[in-house]
């Protein structure tokens, strides 16, 4: 019976959903060895490092990652970057297949002037800042002002502008890193804009995530009744209201009928609002926004426009994935076909097979259709045996599944002296040392 050696890049959900699919499909005709290879000492992905500190549920899915980590047949090479430490050749050349989970890690830009001043960020920077990635552990972030700009309407700019608006005695008890912690602490700035180009009608946020905005204790969330009532007369002139659209636009009537309660925390939305220009003396201090308004269900330009002073400025308008040596990229995802990366033994999973879209639950599906096509492409023969560490520098400290099983383990025990489910290590030498058997 073949026993198959597959390659996983990247530790997060598609790469850990697709290791769990390898595993659904060993049966008599067929097992598996899985190597699944992560840059940082760290795993899990977005449920660490995207996933907001205050949705503490949706990270139980590490459970399930660790369950699969455990099988029989799984080895995780940890701290090894592919395309640096060992290149994809090298991969593709000894593994039956390379299943590139490697998901969208830059933020797309507006494309519009000021873009690139103090204090202008985009979610794909301050998102992992907050949730401890050791790479942006040192991002600047301007919190001295009294007012932030959120660009986008889905749910990533609402995770920004939640974490910006709550008060911060709210994250007290979450992950969130200990160094964003402290800043929001010390954060001046009271009011939030989160600013969709759209209608509420076309927002991409989710009604859960609506749904619980009313829900905050210290942030009074704004809408004006007048915008929902419009959004739902056009979506219904429209056509059929569908049931996602329904339970967003009931969201957004619930909201705009909250009290407030003059917490001194606001989070506004405004729609039909284009960004056109970030201004400011070397850092942020205005946002031009032009108004759009719906013609015939058309969102033109009414060629006005309106400023808001903020000092921070964040975007979150999707991502596109970052550059691989030895992989080909197309309109920011790997170019490929359903998952399979034509002509190669590579296949793709996640954000980096279809763009930045899902949830992580969707993952699992997808690692499944493509699981189904790596088995269906398969030679009947496995390939050789082989020690992939040979291929590995000496000087690169590979983090096992004890290893991290160790930084997980310190982790949860720091955290738990402060009353936190984990207290998170930022610092990749100190990850590292935490790995260490005694
Ligand atoms: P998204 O859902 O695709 O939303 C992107 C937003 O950016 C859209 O509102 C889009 O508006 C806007 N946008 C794009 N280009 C723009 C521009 N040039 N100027 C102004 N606005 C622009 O992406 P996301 O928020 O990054 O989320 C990615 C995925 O992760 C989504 O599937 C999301 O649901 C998921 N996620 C889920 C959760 C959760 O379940 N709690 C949390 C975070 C993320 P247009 O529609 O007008 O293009």
């Amino acid at each position: 019976m073949p026993h198959y050696k597959i390659a996983i890049v990247g530790a997060g959900p598609a790469g850990y959903f697709t290791a769990q699919a390898l595993q659904n499909s060993t049966d008599e005709n067929r097992t598996f060895a899985i190597d699944m290879f992560e840059r940082l000492p760290t795993m899990w992905g977005l449920v660490r490092s995207g996933v907001a500190p205050d949705h503490p549920k949706i990270k139980t899915v590490a459970k399930v990652f660790e369950k699969v980590a455990a099988e029989p047949g799984f080895r995780l090479f940890g701290n090894v970057e592919v395309g640096k430490d060992i290149d994809v050749e090298e991969l593709c050349a000894r593994y039956d297949a390379v299943v590139m989970c490697t998901g969208s890690a830059v933020g797309k830009k507006l494309g519009i002037p000021g873009e690139d001043l103090l204090g202008s960020l985009s979610a794909a920077e301050f998102v992992p800042w907050y949730n401890g990635h050791p790479d942006f552990a040192d991002l600047e972030v301007p919190l001295e002002s009294d007012t932030a700009v959120v660009i986008g309407a889905g749910n990533v700019a609402m995770d920004c502008a939640r974490i910006l608006a709550l008060d911060p005695s709210e994250l007290d008890s979450t992950d969130t890193a200990s160094h964003a912690l402290d800043a929001l602490h010390t954060s001046k700035i009271r009011k939030v804009y989160i600013a969709g180009r759209r209608g509420p009608e076309h927002a991409a946020f989710t009604a859960p995530e609506l749904r619980d905005l009313p829900k905050l204790e210290h942030t009074d969330v704004v809408i004006s009744k007048e915008e929902v009532e419009a959004a739902h007369a056009r979506a219904a002139a429209a056509g059929e209201i569908e049931k996602h659209l329904a339970a967003n636009l009931e969201a957004w009537r619930l909201i705009a009928e909250h009290p407030h309660s003059g917490h001194g925390r606001e989070m506004e939305f405004h729609f039909l609002a284009a960004p056109k220009e970030i201004k400011g003396n070397g850092k942020v201090e205005e946002v031009i926004f032009g108004i759009n308004e719906i013609q015939d269900g058309k969102v033109v330009d009414t060629g006005e426009t309106y400023s808001i002073k903020a000092g921070l400025v964040i975007s979150a308008i999707g991502y596109q994935a970052a550059p691989i040596n030895g992989i080909y990229f197309h309109n920011g995802i790997i170019d490929n076909e359903e998952g399979r990366v034509l002509g190669t033994n590579i296949y793709t999973v996640g954000w980096a097979k279809r763009g930045p879209s899902g949830v992580i639950g969707t993952n699992k599906s997808d690692a499944s259709d493509v699981v189904k096509l790596i088995i269906e492409d398969l030679a009947e023969e496995a390939r050789p045996d082989f020690d992939i560490t040979q291929f590995i520098p000496a000087a690169v400290e590979i983090v096992d599944q004890a290893a991290w099983g160790r930084i997980n383990a310190a982790e949860v025990a720091a955290g738990e002296a402060l009353g936190k489910p984990r207290l998170k290590e930022v610092s990749v030498e100190k990850l590292l040392h935490l790995g260490r058997s005694e």
